[in-house]
């Protein structure tokens, strides 16, 4: 056993070759949601062919996350399983199989060991560009405990041992990783989205804003980080959301409402937030849902760019699907900051939409029943 240290530094390897340009940047998303795992650097993304596969396996897409990581290294490795999991990676006998995601701990800290068939440092390290030069990007400085080599001396020996393999590594893709390689593993160098942050900076300049005055040297990171929270909806799943909280209720029959759930979105057409308070009903079927889980649920869509109308078609939807009830009814009032802060500028203005399914929609004592919930 390893005693966990309160936070490990240690480098993951991400690679792909079915629907390469969708999963590896999920797989550094999702890396970066974690609660756990906190990423510092990501390399750019490197394109290398297949190695030991048929000749004609897709080539791979490789890219390396340096994170600091208070989890343990068997624990860290089953989460990033679970991430595999959830972007489709199905396990077969064969090494080789062409797959959605792989995630390897390249390195943890100075552990050296041998775990359940894996160990650390990866074995690939030495052996394999794939592995090495992404690794260098994000940890050039980094010395392996047992051969004692640097990151960068480890890719210099591979490739003037196998010369005919350089050219395979030598595609640097302009992707969502720019190369933000951290020489040292101190934290003065926060990174978080390269290219995100690029964009913001850019925007600053257009509109006549010095990015490098105090106030906003750190704004592009900040606003990055904001987005990324804002927008998390789109790459979190119902299931994940409801998990195991729908309990059976046989003979429940009356209406269910939770009310005055608050959220907060941004509309897709100033990219403005927008908010308010949902009420959500629902009357049962022989199952229920934890009340904490419908306040989730509307978090999942209000966390993308919206309008209100279909946030709240997209709830009632969602519960449909979830519980199968006899009816749901959904009431989302909104006050929007792109009527209130431009044009018009209606201080006060307060948009209310709602959404019927089922009995809600077509007997008019339910319906009535839950507006009147909704004041
Ligand atoms: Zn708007």
């Amino acid at each position: 056993m390893i005693a966990t240290p309160e936070r490990a530094t240690a480098v993951i390897l991400a690679g792909s070759n079915v629907d390469r340009e969708r999963c590896l940047p999920e797989s550094i998303r999702q890396l970066r949601r974690h609660p756990d795992i906190e990423v510092r650097a990501v390399s750019t993304c490197f394109e290398s062919s297949a190695v030991g596969g048929p000749p004609d396996a897709p080539d791979f897409y490789n890219a390396a996350a340096l994170v600091h990581t208070s989890l343990d290294p068997e624990t860290l490795r089953g989460e990033l399983r679970a991430i595999e999991d959830r972007l489709g990676r199905v396990r077969t006998d064969d090494p080789n199989e062409p797959r959605t995601i792989d995630l390897d701990i390249l390195f943890y800290d100075d552990v050296v060991g041998d775990f359940d068939g894996w160990s650390l440092p990866d074995p690939d390290i030495a052996t394999q560009l794939y592995a090495a030069v992404p690794l260098a990007d994000v940890a050039p400085r980094w010395v392996h405990p047992v051969i004692g080599k640097t990151a960068i001396e480890i890719v210099d020996d591979l490739t003037a041992s196998n010369p005919e393999v350089i050219p395979n590594m030598a595609i640097r893709l302009s992707t969502p990783y720019t190369t933000r390689a951290i020489d040292d593993f101190d934290d003065t160098d926060d990174v978080y989205a390269p290219r995100l942050e690029a964009l913001i900076r850019d925007q600053l300049l257009e509109i006549g804003e010095d990015p490098e005055r105090e106030g906003l040297v750190r704004t592009p990171l900040r606003v990055a980080k904001a987005m990324d929270f804002l927008t998390s909806g789109y790459s979190t799943s119902l299931d994940e959301v409801v998990n195991d909280a729908i309990f059976d209720a046989e003979g429940a029959s009356e209406m269910v409402v939770v009310r005055d759930v608050e959220y907060y979105s941004m509309c897709e057409h100033h990219m403005l937030p927008f908010f308010g308070k949902a009420t959500v009903a629902y009357l049962p079927k022989g199952k229920i849902i934890g009340l904490s889980k419908v306040a989730r649920i509307v978090d999942v869509f209000a966390r993308r760019l919206q309008v209100q109308e279909r946030l709240t078609n997209q709830v009632a939807d969602a519960m449909t699907e979830i519980l199968d009830p006899l009816g749901v009814g959904v009431v989302i009032e909104g006050k929007h900051l792109c009527m209130m802060m431009r044009g018009v500028q209606k201080q006060d203005s307060n948009m209310i939409t709602s959404a019927m399914r089922g009995t809600f929609r077509t007997d008019p004592r339910t319906r009535s029943e839950f507006l009147s919930f909704t004041g």
